[in-house]
């Protein structure tokens, strides 16, 4: 499903987010330490090679809320952004760092005059976030940062099962 609003492509798809060629950043709900993991991050680290982490090492660790960009070595991508998002229920105000997550994604791809992003449900895994909550505050994030945008050109968002693509594609629609 798509969406285009103020110019911007607005995408919601089911897939993998470790396989998405034609997009020039893919963004990793990363651990502290930018290593590998299970979920999303150990998905593009398997897929990027051991020269993802490598170059990881010496950015990390990230705080909650924070986003640093890598290479994206054998990923089909030209990088990665690598974002913390809070633990539910541990990191507070978990909506707030939520929402740093995705506006210093952005802000990274920006600044590397990158046109296309894909983004996973961050925090909805491992960390526990409810994906309701958690796809609100991604898309009204996304919806007031747009005006600021001057490269990026399309968001795309990958979800990993059918239940989350329709809980997004819900949302999408109502936006
Ligand atoms: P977090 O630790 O931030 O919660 P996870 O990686 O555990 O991150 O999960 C975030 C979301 O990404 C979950 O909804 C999970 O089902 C989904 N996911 C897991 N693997 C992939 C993948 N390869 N591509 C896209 N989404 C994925």
């Amino acid at each position: 499903m798509k969406k285009t609003i103020q110019n911007i492509e607005i995408e919601v798809s089911r897939g993998d987010i470790a396989n998405q060629p034609g997009i020039e950043a893919v963004i990793n709900a990363a651990n502290a330490q930018l290593a590998t993991g299970g979920g999303v991050a150990g998905a593009i680290h398997r897929a990027a090679g051991p020269q993802l982490y490598e170059e990881c090492k010496s950015l990390a660790p990230i705080a909650p809320g924070e986003a640093v960009i890598t290479g994206a070595h054998n990923l089909p991508n030209k990088f990665v952004i690598h974002c913390l998002g809070p633990v539910y229920g541990r990191d507070k105000p978990e909506d707030k760092l939520l929402e740093n997550c995705y506006k210093n994604a952005l802000k990274r791809a920006e600044e590397k005059n990158l046109k296309s992003v894909a983004f996973p449900s961050i925090s909805t895994g491992a960390f526990g976030y409810p994906i309701k909550e958690a796809t609100k505050i991604s898309f009204n994030t996304i919806l007031a940062e747009i005006p600021k945008l001057k490269h990026l050109q399309k968001l795309k968002f990958v979800l990993f099962s059918e239940a989350d693509l329709e809980i997004y594609e819900t949302m999408l629609a109502e936006m």
